[in-house]
């Protein structure tokens, strides 16, 4: 009994503190509604510097030891080694904390000759061109927002884009490094791009200070290239990227039973199929239950047409903080034991706002690096502070995924797997 309590008064005492401070000041406002934008502008601003001092301080920059060449990491492993400690490598730092700084351990933060760029040749080879570059694990995949030095002309997507070449497939956001990128086995949203499929070699120092090089589909490529590293520290990654310029297509929203998640003629959803027939797709589905919507992007590869830039509702800091707002009420509510139709009707009135029925559907043709990571300009890491859950399920195994889920879910399909994404507001005791 006493087991079921304490977590229910935790929950109680949250929503207390999430009304008394978020919801009953703005309530308040709405009698003078010239003040509710302004309320809205500074609860936003609140929330930004939450960020930058959090509940629980994650240890600082100080504490990780930097390091500006292979040698120095040779040593570095040598050392832990000899002392006994766990080393772990910080990227962007988006994992729990735990996988990143271990206790009493050594975490290496990668600078220097480790977040280069090296441009070694272009070549044809079966009748298409293709970039072979080396690049330092510690270097950001496009501009990390949190990172005060980081500059989107330092990225390696920016530089690989100025000579017309890109990765065909990137995650939802592009802050991460190569090296934690790749780490986590990170994937976005195609059946037909992969973005192991452009990894030629992996540089790594083992357990042990040696310096090893895999090599493209050899088994030691595939144990190093997903291995959370416990191959060791990952220092140089070798691409070959495919010649890219644009990625095209459209946002748009439906109603669940007609959107791409919805029953075909036969009753199974059509996720499967739809994966198939798109080069690139997420869905972003709301499956409350007054609400039920879901938003659709499709994209494919164009080297044509004019420049027509994507713009994610949640690019606007106004949008975003509304969107946090949402979340937030939706998520204090669902805390409630029982639910009554006027909380279900709260929440679907809160959510709906996001995926508008009414809307056209947007058009877009923009550099594939602008394109493709649609969460990139999303505020993630200050306003919309979500965690993730995500599972990944065979591709063969989709029927089930419309069967009830009470979150809001983004469903995204690297090669053969679907990552079933779980979003929440960030809770003040996560990392
Ligand atoms: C808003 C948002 C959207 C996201 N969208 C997607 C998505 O669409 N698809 C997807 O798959 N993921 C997505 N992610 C997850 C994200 O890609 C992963 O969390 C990724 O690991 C982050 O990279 P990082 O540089 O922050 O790595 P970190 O979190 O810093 O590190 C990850 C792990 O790798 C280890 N590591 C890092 N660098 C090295 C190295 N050089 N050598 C050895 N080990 C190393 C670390 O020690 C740690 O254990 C998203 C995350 C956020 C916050």
């Amino acid at each position: 009994m006493a087991e079921e309590s304490a977590p229910q008064a935790r929950r109680e005492a949250e929503a207390k503190a999430f009304f008394d401070k978020i919801i009953s000041p703005f309530i308040d406002d709405t009698l003078e509604s010239r003040q509710l934008q302004p309320r809205m502008v500074q609860l936003i601003k609140d929330n930004i510097k939450k960020k930058e001092t959090p509940l629980h301080p994650l240890p600082s920059k100080h504490l990780l030891t930097p390091v500006a060449t292979v040698e120095e990491i040779i040593d570095a492993i040598r050392k832990a080694k000899s002392d006994k400690k766990v080393l772990r490598v910080a990227g962007s730092k988006h994992s729990v904390p735990d996988a990143i700084f271990p206790k009493d351990g050594v975490t290496l933060w990668l600078t220097k000759e480790l977040t280069k760029i090296e441009m070694q040749k272009e070549t044809t080879e079966d009748g298409k061109k293709w970039l072979y570059c080396r690049v330092g694990a510690g270097c950001y995949l496009g501009n990390n927002p949190m990172d005060r030095q980081s500059d989107i002309e330092d990225s390696v997507c920016y530089q690989v884009a100025l000579k017309g070449y890109g990765f065909p497939e990137l995650g939802g956001i592009i802050h991460q490094c190569v090296g934690g990128f790749m780490m986590t086995g990170s994937a976005g949203g195609s059946l037909k791009h992969s973005f192991a499929d452009v990894i030629q070699e992996i540089e790594f120092v083992d357990g042990n200070g040696c310096r090893l090089t895999a090599k493209h589909g050899t088994d030691l490529w595939r144990a190093v290239g997903v291995s959370m590293g416990l191959f060791g520290v990952i220092t140089h990654v070798t691409f070959r990227l495919p010649q890219m310029k644009y990625v095209e297509g459209s946002e748009s929203n439906h109603e669940f039973a007609d959107s791409m998640l919805g029953p075909d003629m036969t009753g199974n959803s059509k996720l499967k199929e739809s994966l198939e027939k798109n080069e690139y797709m997420r869905v972003n589905w709301f499956p409350q239950k007054e609400v039920m919507r879901v938003q659709e992007w499709v994209g494919k590869q164009t080297t044509v047409g004019e420049e027509v830039p994507y713009n994610s509702i949640l690019s606007s800091i106004f949008m975003a903080g509304m969107a946090a707002l949402s979340m937030a009420i939706s998520n204090c509510i669902l805390q409630q034991a029982e639910l009554t139709e006027t909380d279900y009707d709260i929440i679907g009135a809160c959510l709906r706002p996001f995926v508008p029925l009414w809307a056209k559907p947007v058009n877009f043709r923009d550099t594939w690096y602008e394109t493709l990571p649609m969460d990139d300009k999303a505020h993630t890491d200050s306003i919309i502070r979500v965690d993730f859950t995500e599972i990944w399920i065979p591709s063969t195994n989709v029927k089930p995924l419309w069967i009830g889920s009470s979150s809001c879910s983004r469903i995204r399909g690297p090669p053969t797997t679907l990552p079933l994404r779980s979003m929440a507001p960030r809770s003040p005791h996560s990392g």
